[in-house]
């Protein structure tokens, strides 16, 4: 693992984060991102994919939607113990259902539940307010701005960090914020940018950088100086799962 003072030194130019994107673009090509019937329906799937497989958080939209619950007043209405079951499949469904009344709430008395109201502000003040409701943190807000209300931020998530730490561009200890940096001084911040390189380094991280990572056979191979993590041995082949 490198120190801060090793991920300074290392840390990728802009013409090494074009080259992941390109790389990834050709790969695996559009990823149209984020999957979601509209903004509203994006930011409680951004809540109800915290700490789960989407696949789990769309069952959950699923039975919201069922119900005729995936809109701000019934949302905000719907007893608590009621919307937990409902969103059952996501997991951690008590605490999610705290969040989603909390993030309702906010959007009803700050915004009305108008989505174009909100995305009016500037993206720093919503992004204030936004970490300052309870469970959501710099990941669920990112995605909120970013494929909700459409403002050019850039998503960090675990993959992001895991690739670019076992490329030596940063430190495994980076943080949030530093690893953002990176993206939104070297890159000329566009949404529809933002949005698909993310969806990339999600797809990349689930076919080849996985705890086992799969180099041999990862469009990333060749970027900058490869060093995983002392107990973790790639695997070799595709025979080799
Ligand atoms: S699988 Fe290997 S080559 Fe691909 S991103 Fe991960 S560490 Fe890099």
């Amino acid at each position: 693992m490198g120190s801060l003072a090793s991920w300074k030194r290392d840390h990728p130019t802009a013409r090494d984060l074009k080259g992941i994107y390109r790389r990834l673009f050709s790969r695996f090509g559009r990823q149209h991102w984020w999957p979601g019937d509209g903004p509203f329906e994006v930011m409680i799937g951004a809540i109800l994919t915290q700490n789960t497989a989407w696949s789990n958080a769309a069952k959950a939209i699923h039975s919201l939607k069922q119900g005729r619950f995936l809109e701000p007043v019934a949302l905000h209405t719907v007893a608590l113990k009621r919307l937990a079951r409902l969103i059952r499949s996501s997991g951690y469904f008590n605490q999610k259902a705290e969040r989603l009344k909390t993030f309702v709430r906010y959007f009803l008395d700050r915004y009305g539940g108008n989505v174009q109201g909100m995305r009016r502000v500037p993206w720093r003040i919503l992004r204030k307010e936004l970490l300052t409701l309870k469970g959501i943190g710099p990941e669920t807000a990112d995605s909120i701005l970013l494929y909700a209300l459409e403002k050019p931020v850039f998503v960090v998530d675990a993959y992001t960090r895991r690739v670019l730490a076992r490329h030596s561009f940063i430190s495994w200890q980076a943080s949030y914020e530093e690893i953002q940096e990176l993206f939104m001084e070297r890159l000329f911040a566009r949404t529809p940018y933002f949005s698909e390189y993310h969806a990339l380094f999600v797809a990349v991280g689930k076919e080849f950088c996985r705890t086992r990572p799969r180099c041999h056979a990862c469009p990333l191979q060749t970027m900058g100086r490869l060093r995983l993590e002392p107990d973790i041995k790639p695997v070799r082949s595709s025979n080799d799962t």
